[in-house]
């Protein structure tokens, strides 16, 4: 399976974008600042390109990604399912965002996979499976958005990148990288970063709207989490949080109100992994983060049904909330040597 993006290859994709009628990208479910930048970032890229193109998104993305330029035309499939499958139908080229298996488009994986028409899958997470015509994966990447960047120059379109899509791509990187903290940016995405910066992106508004922007429900709920629902387990360097749908109700959670809560308990000392515990209406939704070589993804995917990136990774189940940290907790024990 090749997922590089050779010259051969680049030019095989852009004449398939540029022969195509009706283009449509598609993201992950509950999409973040990576898919959602990525996804709109190239849509209007396309657009300035002259192509016809929709974006679709499985479910509604937080309120803090609701200032990118088009993010109102964004279809959201399980609130407009009829367009949705429409559009889907029209398709003629499909675009792929930010995800490795189908499984993350939820609901729309049958869908996706019955449609015959040529893809593009854009992707920076480990393993991707082989599900698109054309496959550019590379876990070397900080993010999806720093290689549709990547691949915007192959095609040689960079001089389309202006302000708004910029902005947008900028965002995916700023966000999957921590604002530059992780050990995912390498010189290389400083230098897209500074390619992008020259078009013009306000990099302040972007930060102020995806980190300043909080309602004050969410920071009572960051709060209760931090106060009261944090524990430490030195044992293991590992502290989590479990946050049950009563907490999350007397708050009035929206989505994208726990987003980078999992991160904090990384900040204790010491500690190697964390983990989120979010009580849904149906079934536990977990979010793990490593430091070091401990491997999150590995833990995800072997005991819920999850998967991701070495030191980023989520996963769900169907058990309870307490179920689900008995679980854990057990399984602590069989990685305490890595965790040391
Ligand atoms: P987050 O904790 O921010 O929701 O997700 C972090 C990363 O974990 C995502 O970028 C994604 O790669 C991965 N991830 C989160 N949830 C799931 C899941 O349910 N399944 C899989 N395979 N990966 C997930
Ligand atoms: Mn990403």
């Amino acid at each position: 399976m090749d997922t590089t993006l050779s010259e051969d290859k680049a030019t095989q994709i852009k004449q398939a974008i540029l022969a195509a009628e009706k283009i449509s990208i598609i993201m992950h479910h509950n999409p973040d600042g990576d898919a959602l930048g990525s996804s709109l970032g190239f849509y209007l890229l396309l657009k300035k390109l002259g192509k016809k193109v929709t974006v679709i998104s499985p479910n509604i993305y937080s309120e803090l990604l609701a200032w990118m330029k088009d993010h109102e035309r964004i279809i959201i499939g399980n609130k407009n399912k009829e367009t949705c499958l429409k559009k889907l139908e029209q398709t003629d080229f499909l675009i792929m965002m930010d995800f490795n298996v189908l499984s993350r488009i939820d609901w729309l994986e049958p869908i996706v996979r019955k449609m015959d028409c040529p893809s593009l899958l854009i992707d920076h997470h480990p393993n991707p499976c082989n599900d698109a015509t054309y496959l550019i994966s590379d876990t070397s990447v900080s993010s999806t958005a720093e290689l549709t960047y990547e691949c915007i120059e192959k095609f040689g379109w960079v001089d389309k990148i202006d302000r708004d899509t910029g902005e947008c791509l900028y965002a995916g990187i700023m966000t999957d990288t921590g604002c530059f903290s992780f050990n995912s940016s390498v010189p290389r995405t400083f230098e897209i970063v500074a390619s992008l910066l020259n078009t013009g992106i306000r990099k302040d508004m972007v930060y102020a709207n995806v980190y300043n922007n909080y309602s004050y429900n969410r920071m009572k709920l960051l709060g209760l989490a931090l106060k009261d629902k944090l524990v430490n387990m030195k044992e293991y360097h590992t502290a989590y949080i479990a946050l049950t749908q009563d907490e999350q109700k007397k708050y009035h959670f929206q989505p994208g109100d726990t987003e980078g809560f999992v991160n904090y308990p990384l900040s204790i000392k010491g500690t190697r992994f964390s983990a989120l515990f979010l009580e849904k209406e149906n079934h536990t939704k977990l979010s793990f983060r490593s430091i070091g070589d401990f491997p999150a993804n590995e833990f995800a995917a072997k005991y819920f049904n999850g998967g991701g990136h070495l030191n980023a990774a989520g996963g769900e189940t169907n058990l309870g909330i307490q179920e689900s940290i008995d679980v854990f907790v057990d399984k602590l024990a069989e990685y305490a040597e890595k965790l040391k």
